[in-house]
């Protein structure tokens, strides 16, 4: 049996903050996840925004971790070489009621310690965003709102803790967690089982699963779907900041916005329902969001969609995000309701479940070698001429463009592949560099990607899946 001091389950955003946390001290942590990339569920299917909070709870756990997560992008960013942008979100009211609503929302923006929101008018507004509906009667600016490759992040917290000794165990189930004398014992997974001190349960949809093996499961987690268009970089309608419904209680509501790679996104729906796995995208989802969006940019061009996709958010019934410590249930910490902002607030969770961890009095050493930093792979494509050149002539794989929407090359689809916790799936290498992000989304590049992965991992390409188990994409030859 292998023994650990902490088992943190999930290695989507929350996850991968929190193990990268830990690893600032000497203690043993295993990551477990059953997919088989890291990266998580609602971690790759979001609308991938740095929010500042100013629509929180006021007073509850979820503002005081968003609006203190915020503000630590711009370094983490740039320690975890993540792509971050600060383009601002602004807030049109179409209408006289909404106008009306604007001076309650930055009230609430106030009791959520987030200042820097400001009235502009209709006229100041179309100044800043030119396609925006010219019936517009004014609106709030909230300028820290931010744009990340989530991606990019998830990976980066991951590879960072990798490098810092946090150990990940993919493909992995958690089936059952024992427990010994009121305190944790060890958790039971398709892979063997784990001693352990601790349990983290950032299990997100599933989190009401893993809280029902240790008996502490009094919620319960329903999906809310949200389903979204992707548009190519040569649309002919663009935003350069996040255009924002006013919001309902439901839903930040559908918006548009420029994704940091330079597409347009817009979306997302609120539906709940039954399944935790059907992430279908719907006539009538899509609809909707056309009818919602056209409000805010009249001209939005749809037909400029190069892909649709659909993520779930973790529902907690009752409402909330909560984290929770029990006095019967020693190493047992719970995370559950890290619902619409928990991308956000990954950061700031990362370090209060470690703070909470120490106050509930477990002496945790920091190392003194701590790595801080993470070193991203070289986009190709963004090198200066000379930089390329150099490139090439070190690693002729860097002058083989493999996927030509987005120009990514075998270069940076090996180092994808070769990295620590590196890419095993076709998905695995588009969410790391890129390749069938772009107009044809793969069409071109997919079969030599997996050529590459099949050639790189030794398995015959029957054996590459599209991401987890029994997506494989090759099923045989057509002609010897
Ligand atoms: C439509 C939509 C839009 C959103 N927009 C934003 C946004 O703009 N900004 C923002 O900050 N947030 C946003 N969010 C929320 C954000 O995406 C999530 O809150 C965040 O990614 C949560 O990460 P997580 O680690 O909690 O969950 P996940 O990424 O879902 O990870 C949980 C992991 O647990 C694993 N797991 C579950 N059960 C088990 C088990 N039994 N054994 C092993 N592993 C298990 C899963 O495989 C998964 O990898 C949005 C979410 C959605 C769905």
């Amino acid at each position: 049996m292998q023994k650990t001091d902490v088992v943190v389950i999930g290695a989507g955003a929350v996850g991968c903050a929190i193990a990268r946390e830990l690893s600032k001290y000497c203690v043993d942590v295993i990551v477990v996840d059953k997919n088989e990339d890291v990266g998580g569920d609602a971690s790759k299917s979001n609308s991938a925004i740095i929010h500042t909070g100013y629509d929180a709870t006021p007073g509850s756990l979820e503002s005081q971790l968003v609006v203190a997560a915020n503000p630590m992008y711009e370094q983490l960013a740039k320690d975890l070489d993540v792509p971050f942008k600060k383009v601002g979100a602004i807030l049109p009211a179409m209408t006289d009621e909404q106008f009306e609503k604007l001076p309650e929302i930055k009230e609430k923006a106030f009791k959520n310690h987030v200042y820097d929101v400001e009235f502009k008018t209709g006229k100041e507004l179309l100044e800043m965003e030119p396609n925006l509906n010219p019936q517009v009667k004014g609106g709030l600016v909230i300028p820290r709102e931010s744009i990340i490759d989530p991606f990019i992040l998830v990976q980066a917290y991951a590879e960072n803790a990798y490098a810092n000794g946090v150990k990940f165990m993919l493909n992995t189930k958690v089936t059952d967690i024992k427990t010994e004398n009121g305190a944790i014992k060890s958790v039971v997974t398709t892979n063997g089982e784990i001693q352990t001190r601790y349990v983290i349960n950032s299990a997100a949809l599933y989190c009401d699963e893993i809280a029902a093996m240790v008996g502490k499961a009094d919620y319960k987690v329903v999906a809310r779907k949200g389903e979204f268009y992707i548009l190519d970089k040569n649309t002919s309608c663009k935003v350069d900041h996040i255009v924002l419904p006013i919001p309902t209680k439901v839903t930040k509501g559908k918006l548009m916005c420029p994704t940091i790679h330079g597409n347009m996104l817009v979306g997302p729906t609120a539906e709940e329902q039954e399944s935790k796995i059907d992430k279908s995208t719907t006539y009538n989802g899509l609809e909707s969001i056309a009818t919602d969006v056209r409000n805010l940019v009249p001209n939005v061009n749809l037909k400029d969609t190069i892909t649709q996709y659909s993520g779930l958010r973790p529902n907690r019934n009752p409402e909330g995000l909560h984290f929770d410590m029990y006095d019967d249930l020693k190493g047992y910490v719970n995370l559950s309701g890290v619902r619409s902002t928990g991308l956000t607030l990954s950061v700031a969770m990362g370090k209060y479940v470690v703070q909470q961890i120490i106050m509930h009095g477990e002496k945790l050493k920091l190392k003194e070698n701590f790595i801080p930093t993470r070193k991203g792979i070289v986009k190709f494509s963004e090198q200066s001429r000379e930089e390329q050149e150099r490139l090439i002539k070190e690693n002729p794989l860097y002058g083989n463009v493999v996927c030509r929407c987005e120009t990514i090359t075998e270069g940076e689809i090996m180092d994808a592949i070769h990295r620590p916790l590196g890419a095993k799936s076709v998905d695995g290498v588009k969410r790391r560099v890129r390749a069938g992000m772009g107009r044809c989304q793969g069409g071109f590049c997919g079969p030599k990607v997996i050529e590459i992965l099949s050639r790189e991992l030794k398995v015959d390409p029957k054996e590459i899946t599209k991401h987890n188990q029994g997506s494989n994409m090759v099923v045989g030859k057509t002609r010897d």
